[in-house]
């Protein structure tokens, strides 16, 4: 029997090498484009980053080698260039550009897939590329080594996308990742993406969402990335990962059938619809278990295993089925591991298919044993019957053994009584009694059995003030650091004796840091009456990380490491009378806070603590609660999903701000609500934010309600709103220049007169006057809760504001002496 095999990586070699197993008669040829078979290309990005420092490490086998092994007549530099299936040959190009015909018993294809490469102006530049295989990797490792890269631009944010950005990343370059979809990775949903922003954010890189690359231009010796939107960005190195497609032209060209997704088409036996033509990898389609419709799964797992069965069936004949793949993948980003197996929200939506879902905070390890890290789980479900439908965890350590467990159920159509039901191997170093997948199924299980009727971020997001009251039962100290906008405190502790505040009319949405404490409160306000009570999925840790805004200019990973340059102790070393070290990884928030706050307390002035905790908020509360208190963050830093605080306690007179040279009780900041969008008390505004800047001041302008108006862009993008947004858009001014007085507007011809006085003696325009307040340093904040209750988006305002809520704002007026409300 002869098998002719087109691609020799990871279907094709697996299909060669198996084919021997089974018959050591068989004639094998196994055709190769490129130099190399049997490669890792999963570990290409690692090799750029010097992660894995040996490329010969990349290769399980040299042609040769394989070839000796298996007795196959491996060609590489030979690229097969047709199909001929009525008479079962093949042509193939050699390295010497001649042309030869094949002939076969059985023909496998295992071609993979090739990158996704548009035909924008400029692509073809030096210094793009994509990455596929080794030829690829070989250009872009020579790139670095021999260009200085400050700048790399990653488009696309897929896991290959996040690989290169991370190891980029690793070689010492800034690294902007660019992705036209609102979130990186979209295999998870929008929440669980949102953490994976973050922690980029924290590391540095930038992020570009909801942004379209329109073309490239060398400018000296770098290239200039130009987006739809009008924006652009320098680099000196561009990496084009914007998706693959099957490799389908030879099965097309031959007439072999080709199915709804792309891919070419085989039955259970990976048969293509040409007896003896069989196929394998990223180009075949395969109908998905739990939706029963064809997709193309780019990964190596099911690429391997198809091989091994197409082998059997090649050679023994049409016996072993292969039952598809659900899509369970993993990847590292930085310090989290992110992975996600069955189906998605977007395509739960797409295919018209109910569920459920629940989003639950636990830990890797029983939390007090060292080195347990957070981990956040979210399960799709069957509303009814409880049938898994999709699953994905970010996490630190244990996320692999987790997803693997659930995928093992879901492929066995398995349902969220079973997460229940898995015994799991325990003892601290491993695990926790209560396993994060049982935690998931039990809060599941309470969903769908109506003892726990939820509610998810973006309904609270949408949520109406006049007929939603939002509760959070955290304790004071946590809703002092920052709550959801609007949301009124009873600690839990408290709520039996505070239902009075309660009102009965509204639903209540009740909420805490991860949503264990809010589905207490939710069992006691259900029993106690309020009927149209429902906890908030995932608590606030899930609605933080949604609503997070990404902040390319203001890193986290820069800020550390001005924070350690201005350290005090490097200026003016100082000796410390004690200094104690608190470990608190593995609690969820409030619990770090509550231990740091609980240990200096008990210290005296001048002492310090450093704290190690795993919660990704904790050094941003950290700083929040300083700024609060008034004692002094001296350092903080992550690594490895560990975030560290160094926080010396002060008695308020002594207290200096990070600079080290402000003492902070003696509050000279000045801060100003701007309320009013009337063209006079806007212009008032900014004239005076401009004269508390000018005498060094910190300045922050907290624009609020109607205020918003006046810090909306002119060319503003086009934005989804829904109704009650699209009617506030129609009746409220579109930006500062339709704003009217306060007196004498006479349908506009005031503000006319006004701004044309204005220019006549030399008196700058509004917009000037805001341009002025950026750059004298005023900082402007948009009050959340207003932006939500009109339905102004972050994309309408201009680039340089911040979001924040009242707590932000009250954090300024702390640290300020005088607070002016217009
Ligand atoms: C950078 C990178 C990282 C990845 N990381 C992961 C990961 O972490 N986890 C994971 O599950 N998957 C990962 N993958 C995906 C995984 O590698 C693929 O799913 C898998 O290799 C597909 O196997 P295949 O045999 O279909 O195709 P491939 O392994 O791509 O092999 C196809 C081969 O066919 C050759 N070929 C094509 N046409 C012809 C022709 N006409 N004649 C001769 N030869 C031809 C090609 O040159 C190629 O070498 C990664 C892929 C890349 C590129």
């Amino acid at each position: 029997m002869k098998h002719v095999i087109v691609g020799g990586v990871a279907g094709g070699a697996t299909a060669a090498a198996r084919i021997r197993r089974a018959d050591e008669q068989a004639e094998i040829i196994l055709f190769e484009r490129g130099n190399d078979i049997s490669y890792a290309n999963c570990g290409l990005p690692y090799y750029i980053g010097g992660v894995i420092d040996e490329r010969d490490k990349l290769f399980l086998q040299t042609p040769e080698s394989f070839g000796k092994r298996f007795n196959v007549d491996v060609r590489v530099r030979t690229e097969v260039i047709a199909l001929h299936p009525e008479r079962k040959e093949v042509s193939y190009r050699n390295a010497k550009n001649e042309v030869f015909i094949e002939s076969y018993d059985k023909l496998l294809l295992s071609p993979g897939a090739s990158p996704v490469k548009p035909a924008l102006k400029g692509i073809e530049s030096e210094g793009i590329f994509t990455l596929r295989n080794v030829a690829d990797t070989d250009a872009i490792k020579k790139f670095t080594n021999t260009h200085k890269v400050n700048h790399a631009v990653v488009i696309g944010a897929g896991f290959i996308g996040l690989e290169m950005a991370e190891n980029l990343h690793h070689l010492g370059s800034e690294v902007s990742i660019v992705e036209m979809a609102p979130q990186v990775m979209t295999p998870i949903d929008f929440p669980m993406a949102a953490m994976v922003h973050q922690h980029l954010n924290q590391k540095g890189v930038n992020l570009y969402l909801s942004e379209t690359v329109t073309g490239f231009e060398r400018k000296g010796n770098g290239l200039e990335v130009f987006f739809k939107s009008g924006k652009s960005l320098q680099a000196d190195l561009v990496i084009l990962s914007i998706g693959v497609r099957p490799e389908t032209t030879l099965a097309k060209a031959a007439a072999i059938k080709t199915g709804e997704a792309g891919g070419i088409w085989v039955d259970e036996y990976l048969q293509t619809s040409v007896k003896d033509i069989y196929a394998v990898g990223d180009a075949i389609e395969f109908k998905h278990p739990l939706t029963g419709q064809s997709w193309l799964n780019y990964l190596a797992v099911p690429a391997n295993r198809q091989g091994r069965i197409v082998a059997d069936n090649m050679v023994f004949g049409n016996k072993t089925t292969y039952e598809g793949a659900i899509g369970t993948s993993i990847a590292k980003v930085f310090d989290l591991t992110v992975a996600a197996t069955g189906i998605n929200e977007t395509l739960l939506n797409r295919q018209s298919i109910a569920f459920k879902s629940s989003t639950t905070h636990s830990g890797s390890n029983a939390g007090y044993y060292p080195g347990a890290m957070p981990m956040t789980i979210k399960i799709n479900f069957d509303p009814e019957n409880g049938l898994l439908l999709g699953a994905q965890i970010v996490g630190y350590t244990g996320v692999d053994k987790r997803i693997d467990q659930i995928a093992l159920l879901m492929k066995h159509k398995k349902s969220i009584y079973d997460l229940i039901q898995l015994e799991h191997a325990y003892a601290p170093p491993f695990a926790s009694a209560k396993d994060p997948i049982a935690i998931a199924g039990y809060v599941a299980q309470n969903i769908i059995s109506a003892k726990m009727p939820v509610i998810y971020w973006q309904d609270v997001l949408k949520a109406d003030a006049t007929s939603v009251f939002l509760l959070d039962v955290r304790t004071e100290e946590e809703y002092g650091l920052g709550t959801i906008p609007g949301a009124f405190n009873i600690p839990l502790d408290d709520l039996r004796d505070r239902l009075s505040e309660i009102p009965t009319d509204k639903t209540i949405v009740v909420f805490c840091a991860i949503g264990l404490r809010g589905y207490l409160a939710l069992n006691i306000l259900l029993q106690r009456g309020f009927s149209k009570a429902v906890n908030l999925s995932g608590g606030k840790k899930t609605y933080d990380a949604a609503t997070y805004i990404i902040e390319n200019n203001l890193l986290l990973g820069t800020q550390e490491k001005r924070t350690q340059e201005l350290d005090l102790d490097i200026q003016s070393p100082k000796p410390v009378k004690k200094f104690l070290k608190v470990d608190a990884c593995g609690l969820q928030c409030p619990g770090p806070i509550l231990k740091m706050k609980k240990t200096i307390d008990d210290l005296q002035d001048g002492d310090r603590v450093e704290v190690v905790a795993t919660d990704a908020g904790f050094t941003r509360d950290a700083q929040a609660w300083c700024n609060i208190t008034g004692n002094r963050l001296i350092t903080k830093a992550s690594e490895a999903g560990k975030y560290t605080v160094v926080i010396e306690k002060a008695i308020k007179e002594q207290v200096v701000d990070i600079h080290g040279n402000q003492p902070l009780n003696v509050a000279k900041g000045k801060t100003l609500i701007v309320f009013s969008d009337d063209l006079d008390k806007a212009l008032a505004s900014f004239v005076l934010a401009n004269g508390a800047a000018a005498t060094g001041q910190k300045v922050s302008m907290f624009f609020t309600f109607w205020g918003l108006n006046t810090i909306k862009k002119a060319n503003k993008p086009t934005v989804q709103k829904d109704i009650f947004g699209k009617m506030f858009s129609w009746m409220l001014p579109s930006d500062s220049k339709k704003l009217s007085l306060s007196k004498m507007n006479m349908l506009g011809m005031g503000s006319l007169m006004m701004r044309f006085i204005m220019k006549k003696r030399g008196i700058d325009s509004l917009e000037l006057l805001r341009q002025q307040a950026i750059e004298n340093g005023v900082e402007f904040i948009a009050c959340q809760m207003s932006m939500d209750v009109m339905g102004v988006s972050r994309e309408e305002l201009l680039d340089n504001v911040n979001i924040g809520g009242v707590a932000a704002y009250m954090e300024r007026a702390e640290e300020s002496n005088v607070n002016l409300f217009i």
